[in-house]
């Protein structure tokens, strides 16, 4: 497999604190790579510092083998980057606004890229509509289409579908995978769990530290939690009563029964004995959730240290 990303001790600072520490991320071509954590942990500088707009303090790396210090203006021709609050001009229609955006990049071509971006969105056949009359989930394909146009290899994109609905998320996530099965990469963020494990694998970062890397099923098997499902009269509303309880790190209502992780197993089960009585505890699998917030409460936030 060949890199399209590769980069190491990527360091941001702002204001004297540092924002994200240290991060490496390697993301094979063709793959699509969720990158998840809490807001105001480092995930839009870090994705900025991919795609060249903003200078790292320290760190480097590749991406499509060009250098992340020397080759910024190459890179940036590369990537299609999606910000979570693109531009459209909703006086215009579709076709309008993905010329517009054709021009404003000089690109070559022009009728037969916006054709191209519109057939591959599903956007043909809503050409001629006006952008501003689209729901969230078609403008977001819209916004897509834009990123596309210049044909890039990489597609960073930066919480694409906060905010829309699943159903329209969904089909966003179909038309992603049909851009990676043209050897696109992509690197998402997102706050959806279903997403994460739409990707083909995932990065996670807190405080500016990339915490957890792997497939979803590898990220769950690394964090060492085990779960337990509580089912009985009244399980779901013993949540605020076990949560806490040594070897408990979390304890959460899924419908009427009661889903507890911790990170050992006989400290867990002796935890949630006392309600033996009335509860059956079957052993279950950690949630991606549940290590997320479990990588979270172990986390330092080091966003205050000034270097
Ligand atoms: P995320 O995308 O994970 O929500 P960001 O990368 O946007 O996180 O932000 C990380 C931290 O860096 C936040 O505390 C944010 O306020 C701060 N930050 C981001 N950009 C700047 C900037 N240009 N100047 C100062 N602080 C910034």
């Amino acid at each position: 497999m060949t890199a399209a990303i590769d980069v190491h001790g990527l360091t941001k600072r702002f204001g004297g604190g540092t924002v994200v520490d240290q991060a490496s991320l390697r993301v094979d071509a063709g793959r699509i790579c969720g990158f998840l954590g809490p807001n105001g942990s480092g995930k839009t500088t870090t994705l900025r510092m991919i795609c060249g707009l903003l200078i790292p303090d320290a760190g480097g790396g590749t991406v499509l083998g060009l250098d992340l210090g020397h080759d910024r203006q190459a890179i940036k021709r590369q990537i299609g980057y999606m910000t979570q609050k693109f531009g459209l001009f909703g006086d215009l229609s579709i076709r309008e606004n993905l010329d517009f955006v054709a021009r404003v990049y000089s690109l070559d071509r022009r009728r037969a890229r916006v054709d191209a971006a519109l057939e591959q969105l599903g956007l043909a056949t809503r050409a001629d509509q006006l952008a501003g009359k689209l729901s969230g989930g078609w403008k977001q394909r819209l916004a897509l289409a834009a990123c596309i146009l210049h044909e890039p290899r990489i597609l960073l994109l930066d919480e694409p579908t906060a905010g829309v609905d699943p159903q329209a998320r969904r089909e966003f996530w179909d038309q992603i995978h049909d851009l990676a099965k043209q050897d696109m990469t992509v690197l998402v963020s997102t706050h959806y769990m279903d997403e994460a494990e739409r990707c083909h694998e995932i990065a996670y970062i807190a405080y500016g530290r990339m915490l957890a890397r792997g497939t979803t099923e590898e990220v769950i098997a690394a964090s060492g939690l085990y779960a337990l499902t509580g089912e009985g009269p009244g399980a779901d509303r013993l949540a605020r009563e076990i949560e806490g309880l040594p070897g408990v790190s979390l304890a959460a209502p899924f419908g009427t029964r009661l889903h507890v992780c911790g990170p050992d197993p006989d400290a867990l089960r002796r935890a949630v004995a006392p309600w033996d009585g009335r509860v059956h505890w079957k052993a279950s699998t950690p949630t991606l959730e549940d290590v997320f917030i479990d990588l979270m409460q172990n986390a330092t936030d080091n966003s205050v240290v000034v270097n």
